[in-house]
């Protein structure tokens, strides 16, 4: 049996009616910018996670780059972040001017590890922009106790975790900007393109609104070069309804993802651990093997869906040619970057799915 890595359209048709209904609406009131929708998106996300305002953008990674604007980086400033994510975390550093400086990661979490951050600190250091890889949260309690001392802002990262806490507090809520991608294979997946940022800022709010909307307070009068990343009123409709199910569905992957721990205990497949201090809501369950080139061949075979994510550490990356990194530098990431493999954990996943994948990967890998 085939099982897919993802499959959007099972989310579709348990609530085929109320987004078709949402869309509709949109549709026939017209207002496909700023509209009502958005707002209302903007102040449930912003309840959700705990701060007071939201500020919907065009992407993920907008959000992250307009944060960086707002946040007043400057060309030449650094801004630390993990070694080890989604391409974007280290892009939009370069976007704005600014140099990237990695950080190698734990490799439990495969997120930044805080004990290896003061060491990247200099004097043209502005910001600390920790990822919540995979659903889980970067250890945020030393991360921002280095970010008080240093005086640095805090940008998160939080494509990944929407849903996902730290000691009883969500992702995203602390003290900064809390990023957040509405990208489809998100925990909360849109029907194309969106982004968030929250934050308990109103000064932070109000620079992310005038650079969302081409760095203009009053209209055609911009102060700053703004962009144009706005979330669009249809996508707010259809993310306002599957957020009501968002926790349900955190929920799910959990489940799949507690399975997952049970079945791979004792083997040679390296689970991923969920910390104390972590509610993991495994945007992806991500596993790690000594043998991957036989594991992805193996899955390939058996047609399970799966993903190396990622297979390319960020110092290591082609588009940096002028950074000053090597192979070796971060040997945590590059430990994750070969030896990776995520395999399916969304919510609507079956019991007889999941033990094929199960059965497979136990085959393939003993
Ligand atoms: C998806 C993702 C982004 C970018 O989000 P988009 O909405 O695709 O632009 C940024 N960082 C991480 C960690 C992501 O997973």
């Amino acid at each position: 049996m085939a099982v897919p890595l993802l499959d959007m359209k099972r989310q579709y048709v348990k609530i085929k009616d109320e987004i078709d209904r949402a869309v509709i609406n949109v549709l026939e009131h017209g207002r496909f910018i700023f509209g009502p929708e958005v707002t209302a998106l903007e102040e449930k996300l912003a309840a959700f996670s705990g701060v007071k305002y939201g500020i919907g953008v065009a992407s993920g990674t907008d959000a992250l780059l307009l944060s960086l604007r707002a946040a007043g980086v400057k060309p030449g400033d650094e801004v630390i972040t993990s070694d080890y994510s989604f391409i974007s975390s280290t892009t939009v550093i370069s976007r704005v001017g600014a140099i990237p400086v990695f950080v190698d990661i734990d490799p439990d979490t495969f997120n930044i590890n805080p004990k290896l951050i003061e060491k990247a600190i200099t004097k043209k250091t502005r910001v600390i922009m920790p990822v919540h890889l995979f659903g889980q949260c970067a250890d945020m309690d030393p991360i921002m106790a280095i970010a008080k001392k240093h005086n640095l802002v805090i940008i998160e990262d939080a494509a990944q975790s929407l849903g996902a806490k730290y000691k009883n507090r969500m992702a995203g809520s602390f003290e900064g900007y809390g990023c957040t991608s509405f990208y489809p294979t998100k925990n909360l997946g849109g029907a194309g393109d969106g982004g968030m940022v929250v934050t308990d800022n109103a000064d932070y709010a109000d620079r992310l609104k005038m650079f969302r909307n081409h760095g203009w307070k009053q209209k055609y009068h911009p102060t700053e070069i703004g962009y144009n990343s706005r979330l669009d009123s249809i996508q707010a409709a259809i993310l306002l309804v599957k957020l009501k199910y968002l926790n349900e569905a955190n929920e799910g992957r959990r489940a799949h993802a507690a399975k997952y721990d049970k079945a791979f205990a004792g083997t040679r497949v390296r689970t991923p651990k969920a910390k104390d201090y972590s509610y993991h809501i495994y945007n992806q369950y991500t596993i790690a093997v000594e043998n991957r080139d036989e594991l992805l061949k193996g899955l390939e075979a058996r047609k399970i869906g799966h993903e190396v994510y990622y297979p390319v550490p960020f110092h290591l990356l082609e588009c940096y040619p002028d950074l000053p990194y090597k192979k070796g530098d971060f040997p945590h990431s590059e430990w994750a970057a070969d030896s990776v493999v995520s395999i399916p954990v969304y919510p609507e996943l079956t019991d007889a799915e999941q033990d094929e994948v199960i059965e497979a990967i136990k085959e393939i890998s003993g």
